[in-house]
């Protein structure tokens, strides 16, 4: 445990969180939490079946209502072909990662990351005692990788590739032909997929998602992993999913057993009430989140001098350091700390998400904090830029 980092966007957003408790005016980009009240499907059903029934210890596995319900809504969405048995119900999407890793490495393997990354694949990664290999993309490719960049990195030792699409922090999102010559390459490299897909139902301008869980054919190496958080703007109910072969499930279980126990009841409640109006509920968030995310970049493009493209998906802008302030230093983690302590302005340095030179802005907080908190930057930076 000594070689695991704390994660460094819930640490940023805990000292945000700390400054506002303080009586501080801050400005979070720092958490990627769509800050939006309970669509009231969500809280009426958890009210309606907490008045109604006892709450004993919930099924390792899930309630099978809601396993369905999430099987149905992913087959809906995604065009997935799963049932309730491929279906486990986690506490959140982060712990469904953990569990997969932990359950299916053995020490010493490596699970191959496409960089930039979410925060907390490599520590995850070493908590089971594996290796995290990084499969670095560039700005230049849209920040994807590719097949061929997958062979190069592919070893005898590993067992793993976790593939993020719609992805955090760059926003990045893979086509159809792409996710397909992946799913090839990760074949004859012979690896698992575990595919991180909570951002699929937060993509933008009458774009595709595309699930790994879409081809049939590779169904037997394909472990998908959702959760209520984004799509639904859950993130503090903790419901995440597992979808994948039936034999995993069972192994998944095991160690949720001796772990969580399973997910609240209440939460699960709160998710059938998600599920049950899932494209209503999806709306609702991902509406709102387009239009932060077009103010975020409209007002950014018209304070700073190099502007930006609008992220395709997820809840971030990746953004170069360079393209705030062109003439002084690129140092990310300088940069983000200034903001802090002189601005009250939270980012996250790229650096944590394994590319140094950017920062992460998520745009999903309060409008008026965003563009609130771009003009403090733009006066923290001062008169260098037009
Ligand atoms: N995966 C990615 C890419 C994320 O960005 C997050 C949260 O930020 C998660 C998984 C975990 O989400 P949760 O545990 O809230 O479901």
């Amino acid at each position: 445990m000594k070689a695991i980092s704390q994660s460094a966007t819930v640490t940023i957003n805990a000292l945000a969180m700390q400054k506002k408790g303080n009586g501080e005016r801050v400005y979070n980009f720092a958490a990627g939490d769509p800050f939006l009240n309970n669509h009231w499907c969500i809280t009426h059903a958890a009210v309606r079946e907490t008045q109604k029934q006892y709450c004993p210890y919930p099924p390792v596995e899930g309630i099978p209502e809601l396993r369905i319900l999430a099987s149905e809504w992913l087959n809906a969405s995604c065009r997935t072909q799963y049932s309730k048995d491929n279906v486990l119900v986690t506490c959140g999407g982060k712990f469904a990662l953990f569990s997969i890793i932990y359950s299916l490495l053995q020490a010493g393997e490596e699970v191959l990351i496409p960089a930039p990354f979410w925060v907390s694949y490599p520590d995850i990664v070493k908590m089971a005692g594996g290796r995290p290999k990084m499969v670095p993309a560039s700005h230049e490719s849209g920040w994807k990788i590719n097949a061929e960049d997958l062979r190069k990195h592919a070893s005898e030792k590993s067992k793993i590739l976790i593939f993020n699409n719609a992805c955090n922090p760059t926003g990045a999102l893979y086509s159809r032909e792409e996710v397909a010559l992946l799913l090839n390459a990760a074949k004859e490299a012979g690896l698992i997929v575990v595919s991180d897909e909570v951002y699929s139902g937060l993509v933008y301008d009458g774009l595709e998602f595309v699930s790994c869980g879409s081809f049939p054919e590779h169904a037997e190496r394909v472990i998908i992993v959702q959760s209520c958080s984004k799509n639904f703007g859950m993130t503090g109910w903790r419901i995440g999913f597992v979808f994948a072969p039936h034999s995993v499930v069972r192994r998944l279980a095991v160690l949720q057993g001796q772990s969580t126990t399973g997910t609240a009841l209440m939460s699960q409640w709160a998710a059938m009430g998600a599920l049950e109006n899932a494209a209503e509920v999806n709306a609702y968030i991902k509406n709102a989140m387009c239009k932060r995310r077009d103010m975020f970049a409209d007002t950014f493009n018209s304070l700073f001098p190099v502007k930006i493209e609008k992220p395709q998906s997820a809840l971030y802008a990746f953004v170069p350091i360079s393209s705030m302030q062109p003439f002084a230093s690129t140092d990310a983690d300088a940069f983000c700390e200034r903001a802090m302590v002189d601005g009250n302005v939270a980012l996250v340095p790229g650096k944590a998400f394994g590319v140094d030179g950017y920062a992460r802005f998520a745009f999903s907080g309060p409008e008026e904090e965003l563009v609130a908190g771009l003009q403090i930057l733009k006066k923290m930076i001062g008169d260098k830029s037009p």
